[in-house]
């Protein structure tokens, strides 16, 4: 009977995203783990530098300079009776496969003296940066433009600003048929020329839009509420003229509940409200979320008639 990791499926779907030459290498690394039962989750592989910005904002990682940028390092933790433990790295089995990775040209975190990452196995026998997906190069494929066929780490990065504008994009790093709807419908929106091409023009484009959007929310538009005994998101909702969800998003809750004390950012119920047009979106839904008229919206706006576009930003109250 041939045994099988508890997470074969994944490891060997994070294993694929690596760069071709360590990927080889860890595909080595792991046949030899399933060759001698010792079950592992690699839980992490290629990284784009959104995230790992977000990793040194959290503390985890302290470097731009991540060997996971460039699909040259996995993150592992070992599997005992088919759950993960973070404490296993001891184990004789699992010291013995973190030899084996050594031998076979990985540098592992455990060993490090400053910041012991003990995940993390980085394939560094090649240069920072120096290995190919598909036979290409990293730093080409990080380079404008990209196109249909592209993929990489800027195709990723490019999927998760569209993201951010609500064009739903799987961040795959792969420039399939999605991305290139995704990114005619933006240049289309934003009058540049629609071939689906992301040069210099559509890159900065998305760049300017995106700060434009983080700056949206005028800083008169909030007032800032201590919560007092009895107070419910709905009756404060309710209040303010605005909607649960609203609340939530403005103060990052997770849930309903509020507490006595807590200090909540309510809409200036006196200020003006904007709202920036996601894809999709119809007058007709926005009017209904916010409790207003569709004619509000059309005469505050100065629109002729009700069609809008992704990234319109258009005043509600
Ligand atoms: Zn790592």
């Amino acid at each position: 009977m041939s045994f099988k990791m508890t997470y074969h499926e994944r490891n060997v779907e994070n294993i694929e995203k690596l760069g071709d030459k360590t990927k080889q290498v860890a595909k080595k690394w792991y046949e030899w783990c399933v060759k001698n039962k010792i079950d592992i989750l690699i839980y992490e592989t290629i990284r784009t530098k959104e995230q790992q910005m977000e990793n040194i904002k959290k503390g985890v990682s302290q470097t731009m300079r991540s060997y996971h940028l460039v699909g040259q390092a996995l993150d592992f933790v070992p599997v005992i009776n088919g759950k993960v433990d973070w404490n296993g790295y001891s184990r004789p089995e699992i010291k013995k496969a973190i030899a084996y990775a050594k031998s076979l040209g990985f540098t592992w975190g455990g060993d490090w003296k400053t910041l012991v990452d003990k995940p993390h196995l980085q394939y560094d026998k090649i240069p920072y940066g120096a290995d190919t997906f598909n036979g290409k190069s990293v730093s080409s494929s990080d380079e404008l433009p990209l196109s249909k066929g592209e993929k990489g780490n800027k195709v990723k990065e490019l999927q998760t600003k569209l993201n951010q504008l609500g064009y739903k994009l799987v961040v795959d790093g792969i420039f399939g048929n999605a991305t290139e709807k995704a990114v005619k419908d933006f240049q289309k929106a934003n009058g540049l020329v629609v071939d689906g091409i992301v040069g210099e023009k559509t890159w900065g484009k998305l760049l300017t839009v995106i700060e434009q959007k983080s700056k949206s929310t005028p800083t008169n538009s909030y007032v800032t509420y201590k919560v007092k005994r009895g107070d419910t998101l709905w009756a404060l909702a309710k209040q303010y003229q605005t909607t649960v969800n609203e609340i939530k998003k403005l103060n990052n809750l997770k849930s309903d509940t509020i507490y006595v004390g807590q200090t909540l950012k309510l809409p200036n119920k006196y200020a003006p409200v904007y709202y920036t047009v996601k894809k999709g979106d119809t007058v007709w839904e926005i009017a209904k979320k916010y409790g207003v008229s569709i004619e509000q919206i059309k005469k505050l706006n100065n629109l002729k008639n009700y069609t809008i576009y992704p990234n319109q930003k258009l005043r509600i109250k």
